[in-house]
């Protein structure tokens, strides 16, 4: 018997056509090895420098030891909602442990950030209350502020006095008010003006959810993220948002904030309601990650370490790079077409990084995304910089001009959300 296919209506053939036109068309590569630095890519070996696992703890044998021991006491899948019958002892632990981590007095775990957030926002804010959001928050940010049919107001890229004039337009009028961040922006790896918005959500009587995706692990003594960083006491956000699958190694998210706050989200947050709990496993596998960093907190100096000497590599070669204490590094090229050319030049070379256009990024201001993790060698970062260094001097030839104005177009940086 032969199938016959069902036709694919033919506005979905033109909308990727009209991707691949304008060189937008995205397409997955598949990693063949573990996930470590040093692995392989479509069957090549690679140096992997955009993945999050910033810590090297993605292929730890601890995690893995754990999650397998998990696995075989509990069982492969939390087989329910969290709320019907997939709490198991494994998240209860977990919820401990990340409270003690973040120093608040619960936690509540999610499935993954995006979740979280948008747990948060729709549950917390709605209809005839107002969302302070930053211009450049992660899109998991910007659907929660959909969700949440909140009036939203978008404020400049960590731009604190915008974000007063904002608060203070606001008046009295709304329920309730919610001022929402990344600590460490995603595309940049830069920071949150976080003390003045702090002070900002208390003057204001504004709720504060903090998304500490990329702060978790990296900022901060022991990696305890942004409030750490900033010697903000935890209690002055009401939500620590945080996830387990960057540089934790493992996957699924977490809400730190008083109990009360948690009870709340417990009862009322459809996005951790109305889905399976995480496997025991994965459970493991983070609890033995926030173990290892508790026994070797050292590891965050190191990945600290690590970047600074690529941040300086990456500046010698004429790029224009900030000082940011992040694993993010932002290599700034330029046009789209040549960013995309180098990231494949780059490919074959055996350095897998992504090129970042717009509307991530605003026009003109394509980047490749490097990340360090501290499992890439010095060797590794030399090398690295030997290759970014050929072309640097290909953009620059291309331009005809010298590194230094060939590749620093540090134009403004617009909203890469568009309509958030
Ligand atoms: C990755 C990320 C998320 C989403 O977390 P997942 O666990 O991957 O769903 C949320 N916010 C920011 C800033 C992120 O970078």
């Amino acid at each position: 018997m032969t199938a016959v296919m069902k036709p694919v209506n033919d506005s979905f053939r033109r909308e990727l056509e009209e991707l691949e036109s304008a060189g937008m068309l995205r397409s997955m590569r598949t990693v063949t090895g573990p996930q470590r630095a040093a692995t392989s890519v479509d069957g090549r070996p690679m140096l992997v420098m955009c993945s999050n696992n910033y810590l090297g703890l993605a292929d730890h044998p601890r995690l893995a030891e754990l999650a397998i021991e998990l696995t075989k006491t509990y069982g492969c899948s939390a087989a329910a909602s969290r709320l019907i019958s997939g709490t198991m002892s494994p998240h209860r632990r977990l919820e401990a442990e990340l409270a003690y981590f973040k120093g608040t007095e619960a936690a509540l775990v999610f499935n993954c950030g995006y979740m979280a957030n948008l747990a948060v926002l729709s549950t917390v804010v709605a209809a005839g209350d107002a969302i302070f959001s930053d211009e450049l928050n992660h899109a998991s940010i910007v659907d929660g502020c959909r969700l949440s049919r909140a009036e939203v107001y978008v404020y400049r890229h960590a731009d604190a006095g915008h974000l007063e004039e904002l608060l203070a337009a606001c008046g009295a009028a709304c329920r309730r008010r919610l001022i929402v961040t990344d600590s460490v922006f995603s595309m940049d790896g830069d920071l949150a003006p976080l003390p003045a918005i702090v002070a900002l959500a208390e003057k204001y009587d504004a709720l504060l959810l903090v998304d500490d995706a990329h702060a978790t692990g990296v900022l901060g003594p022991g990696g305890r993220g942004s409030c750490a960083h900033f010697g903000i006491a935890p209690e002055r956000v009401d939500f620590l948002m945080g996830t387990l699958g960057k540089a934790l190694g493992s996957c699924g998210a977490f809400v730190a904030a008083r109990l009360p706050l948690i009870d709340f989200l417990v009862n009322r947050a459809r996005p951790f309601i109305y889905t399976t709990a995480l496997p025991p496993g994965a459970i493991g596998a983070s609890l033995a990650a926030l173990a290892l960093l508790a026994e070797e907190p050292e590891m965050v100096d190191e990945l600290r370490r690590k970047t600074a000497v690529f941040r300086a590599g990456v500046r010698r070669l004429g790029f224009a790079m900030p000082d940011d204490p992040t694993p993010i590094v932002p290599v700034v090229i330029g046009e789209s077409v040549t960013t995309m050319a180098v990231s494949r030049r780059l490919l074959e070379a055996g350095i897998f990084v992504q090129g970042i256009r717009p509307p991530t990024v605003a026009p003109g201001r394509s980047l490749l995304r490097f990340t360090v993790t501290r499992d890439l060698r010095a060797a590794d970062l030399d090398r690295a910089l030997e290759i970014l260094g050929r072309e640097a001097a290909i953009i620059s030839g291309q331009a005809g001009r010298e590194p230094e104005t060939g590749v620093v177009p540090t134009g403004p940086q617009v909203s890469r959300i568009g309509g958030q």
